[in-house]
């Protein structure tokens, strides 16, 4: 494998554990993980504070054009920042989840984290992560993955990560949160959430975290 220059793509609904798996696989390998969740978040985050309607294409346009949003790498891992402020944490809650979801949807704001999305592999070797990796941000990525596992097991590893954050959750609204995003991710009119034909499916529904990791860094090693 040409670790310099290798480039993995991986897919997959909310709560799959995609950014875990995807962090510690590119930790393993020496690659550098791109979590493009993070970004369609941090926008997310910036449209709820300045009071733009979640909806609204050209006032998210507009807010993407001026907004200082800056993605940094430290030894691998990633790190969002709006201007100084890093919000790596801030993104992280059921409100962002579920606005992200939302602004993720608007071609505006697609266009513009695609284009940084691109900016960011053409530096090489890293493992990406999001919806439309494999179909539309590098459709000529080196490996495709595609990450799952039913929604009762992603509706509880997400409770438990909510949990232990300290947020109060039910596991039938977290659940049913979820059923919805995964509705809008893979219905929206743009790059909804497919899997890519020659991407290979891994469903680590019955796996360990340990062994999902494994499972995906001997697909990159036996593909790459
Ligand atoms: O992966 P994560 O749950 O952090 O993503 C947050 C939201 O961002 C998703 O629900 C989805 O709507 C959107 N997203 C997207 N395309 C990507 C990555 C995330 O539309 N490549």
């Amino acid at each position: 494998m040409d670790k310099k220059n290798v480039c993995v793509a991986i897919d997959g609904p909310a709560g799959a554990g995609k950014s875990t798996i995807a962090r510690a696989a590119a930790a393993r390998l020496g690659l550098t993980h791109i979590d493009t969740g993070a970004m369609y978040r941090a926008a997310a985050l910036e449209a709820v504070r300045r009071g733009i309607s979640l909806d609204d294409g050209p006032a998210l346009g507009k807010m993407m054009g001026d907004m200082d949003l800056r993605i940094e790498f430290t030894g691998g891992v990633q790190r969002v920042f709006i201007g100084d402020e890093d919000v790596s944490e801030a993104i992280r809650t059921s409100e962002i989840s579920a606005a992200s979801s939302r602004v993720s949807a608007r071609p505006e704001v697609r266009e513009s984290l695609v284009r940084l999305q691109r900016e960011l592999a053409k530096r090489g070797g890293s493992v990406m992560d999001g919806r439309d990796i494999c179909t539309h941000v590098l459709p000529d990525a080196d490996v495709k993955i595609f990450l799952t596992a039913s929604l009762d097991v992603r509706a509880k590893r997400r409770l438990d990560e909510l949990l232990e954050k300290g947020e109060n959750a039910s596991f039938e609204d977290v659940r049913a949160d979820m059923e919805r995003r995964d509705y809008n991710d893979s219905h929206r009119e743009f790059s909804p959430l497919i899997r890519a034909p020659e991407a290979t499916l891994i469903d680590t529904s019955d796996m360990t975290l340990d062994e999902a990791i494994e499972a995906v860094v001997s697909h990159i090693k036996e593909k790459a």
